[in-house]
């Protein structure tokens, strides 16, 4: 079962969690998509709703909690909404030491500047990451290795912390499970 707790940015405000990961995209990349296929709920619209755009959305799952933060490299962004969507994660990077893991979206078709810049960042708070790379159904079956590969090198990731996404073929279960497994060892 999983829940919406609430939304907000200051730090000051963010729910109890015994341990949450974090999930971080590009706009558009299938973040909330994936959120509702891995949880088989339309919970993931809260992030669309105007106002809540700019925000952290957190939910609760049983033992754990996650959050959805608002998909980054929206070209027509202003600088000064690209400042505080900046110092918002600064501040969820620097105070949320529940987060152990963060889940980093990928489109499968192309890993970007702005992919490997939010990458640097994670590293540089050293934490574990794990990618998952959106759209699959996208690239030809031979193509996938080719990508995973590409995306491996790009973001500096071990080939097995890549994870493919394909609204057709993935067994979102599966891929909770592993998520869940992977927090659990963070
Ligand atoms: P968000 O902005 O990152 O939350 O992205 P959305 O979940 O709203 O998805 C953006 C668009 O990509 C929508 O039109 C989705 O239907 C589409 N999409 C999401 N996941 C997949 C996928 O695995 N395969 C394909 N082909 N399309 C997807």
């Amino acid at each position: 079962m999983v829940e919406f707790i609430k939304s907000c940015k200051d730090y000051l405000e963010y729910p109890p969690s015994n341990k949450e990961f974090l999930l971080v995209g590009r706009s558009n990349v299938g973040k909330s998509s994936i959120i509702n296929a891995l949880y088989n709920q339309k919970i993931a619209y809260v992030g669309k709703t105007p106002g809540k755009t700019r925000m952290l959305n957190f939910f609760e799952v049983d033992d754990y909690t996650f959050t959805d933060a608002p998909g980054y490299g929206f070209a027509k962004r202003d600088f000064d909404e690209q400042e505080e969507y900046r110092l918002m994660m600064e501040d969820y990077f620097t105070h949320r030491v529940e987060c152990k893991m963060v889940v980093l979206l990928v489109d499968a078709r192309r890993v970007t500047e702005d992919d490997i810049a939010m990458m640097d960042f994670l590293r540089h708070y050293s934490y574990k990451v794990i990618t998952i790379m959106t759209k699959a159904d996208k690239l030809k079956r031979n193509d996938i290795n080719k990508a995973k590969m590409m995306a491996s090198k790009a973001l500096g990731l071990p080939l097995n912390a890549i994870l493919l996404s394909d609204k057709e073929r993935t067994d979102y279960n599966a891929l909770r499970k592993h998520l869940e497994n992977e927090l659990n060892l963070a």
